[in-house]
């Protein structure tokens, strides 16, 4: 049983008697295990005596998404496939949108069922659904532990005020999912269009005439397979560390599992009962950033409806910025200039340099990435959407709340104000002699340069 606080009900229309499956949309838990989404649709499937059907809709132009978030989109997918298979239910990818695969199969819907996301146009496809199909639809909360609208029924000010919430009821809604059966078999229901073929990723990706940046030969793998063993490795490998070595750019301790969560290639549930017991001293560190920070930006998206915009900045920090609008910069660059990592700055050059490469930036190296992007450009609002812009193209990990909130952090979102100082004014300012004095920087220098160059 899925807990009621997951479920929400997207429209007021009854199950339809005329279909033939049940249907699972599946959009942003792209897993098999610990899917409370999965899980609910088997479960009114067998309720309904009907089999399931699971369809995910592939958006050519989704945001700023690239040919490298797509492979990893599809690797993740291969495994749902065969994760599936070996439960008797058909997986229907469909290339040529969202809304328009899920339109054909409608009339054959006998209940649709869908998982939640929170930006705006994951959200925008879910409305249309809702009013178009002519079956109850309801989507279930899976990506997070705490539902967002149980944790808090307002955007939080910060992580202090959302932890105060949210840590007395980490323990009830993180419980392993135990796999339900399906009990009418979907595998030889005719599909009625032509399924994109998970056996040729590289195939597929070249048909899709999508944009390239960066490259993909040193990019991690996507999909369940991956993100377990990735989770086995750090458990193993970096979690003794975490708590003293996780903000150090010359060592690399932490998950790397952020991708894998974008995609819904893991569930927080699952990294949660695999860390919370381990006798390890860093465990509480990591959960606070798994949780507390994590669900902090899944609030932050989804009660600011300008969450990919200056505007979402915080009162305070909008009036420090622009008190000190025309304060002369250090230095400006193009937007050319910082994407080639062609600054004075070696340290954000090794750190760009490792986003347009392995998809990835250490994580207090975003920090200073984004406070960089700040000082160099002529204004806070263009350099907020060059930060955006540079995030969502070429993190792995990117266009998600985690990088809406990761952002907006750099320019004072959920911070406060700190001493003020020309161009930042009260927003906190990090620099180069910081990360000397705090860290072997060439360490980091050299720890880039040998991963780009494997
Ligand atoms: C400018 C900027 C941009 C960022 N862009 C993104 C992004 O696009 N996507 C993204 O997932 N994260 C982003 N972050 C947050 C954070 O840097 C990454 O989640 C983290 O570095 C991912 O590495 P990891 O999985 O090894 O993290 P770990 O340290 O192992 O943490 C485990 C998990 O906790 C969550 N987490 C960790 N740190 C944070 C944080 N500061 N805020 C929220 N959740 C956190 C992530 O889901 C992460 O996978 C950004 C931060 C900043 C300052």
């Amino acid at each position: 049983m899925i807990d009621a606080q997951r479920i929400k009900h997207l429209n007021a229309q009854q199950v339809n008697p005329q279909g033939s499956y049940v249907l699972y949309w599946m959009q942003a838990s792209q897993r098999v295990v610990q899917n409370e989404a999965l899980s609910h649709a088997i479960a009114t499937a067998n309720s309904l005596r009907k089999p399931l059907v699971v369809y995910f809709g592939i958006a050519e132009a989704f945001n700023e998404a690239n040919e490298r978030h797509y492979r990893f989109l599809l690797e993740g997918l291969k495994d749902v496939q065969e994760g599936l298979l070996e439960q008797g239910i058909s997986l229907w990818v469909y290339g040529n949108g969202v809304v328009e695969g899920l339109m054909q199969l409608a009339e054959n819907v006998v209940a649709l069922v869908t998982d939640c996301a929170y930006g705006r146009l994951e959200q925008s496809w879910r409305r249309e659904v809702a009013r178009r199909i002519p079956c109850a639809m309801v989507q279930v909360e899976a990506n997070v532990i705490v539902p967002v609208e149980t944790a808090s029924l307002k955007e939080e000010y910060s992580a202090a005020t959302l932890r105060r919430k949210i840590e007395p009821m980490i323990g009830y809604f993180a419980q392993k999912q135990e796999p339900v059966h399906l009990q009418q078999n979907s595998l030889s229901i005719q599909m009625p269009f032509a399924l994109v073929d998970l056996d040729d990723i590289p195939g597929l990706l070249a048909s899709m005439h999508l944009q390239k940046k960066g490259g993909d030969r040193l990019l991690m793998r996507g999909g369940e397979k991956s993100a377990q063993a990735t989770l086995s490795h750090f458990i193993e490998h970096g979690l003794a560390l975490y708590a003293e070595k996780r903000n150090d750019p010359g060592e690399s301790v932490s998950s790397h599992l952020s991708g894998y969560l974008h995609f819904g290639q893991i569930s927080p549930i699952t990294v949660y009962l695999a860390i919370k017991d381990e006798d390890c001293s860093s465990v509480p560190a990591f959960l606070e950033q798994l949780v507390v920070r994590r669900e902090l930006a899944c609030n932050f998206v989804h009660y600011n409806p300008l969450y990919d915009q200056y505007a979402c900045l915080p009162l305070w920090a909008k009036a420090s910025l622009e008190s000190h609008a025309s304060d002369p910069r250090p230095v400006l660059y193009t937007l050319s200039e910082l994407e080639g990592a062609h600054t004075h700055d070696r340290y954000w050059n090794a750190a760009q340099q490792e986003l347009v490469a392995l998809g990835t930036m250490h994580n207090y190296m975003r920090m200073y990435w984004g406070k960089k992007i700040l000082e160099w450009s002529a204004d806070p609002e263009e350099a907020f959407q060059t930060a955006l812009y540079l995030n969502n193209t070429y993190q792995l990990d990117g266009r998600d709340p985690n990088g809406y909130a990761g952002v907006a952090w750099c320019f004072g979102k959920h911070d406060r104000p700190w001493t003020e100082r020309t161009v930042f004014g009260n927003i906190r300012y990090m620099n180069d002699k910081g990360l000397e004095r705090k860290f072997s920087m060439q360490r980091y220098l050299d720890r880039i340069q040998e991963a780009i160059q494997i």
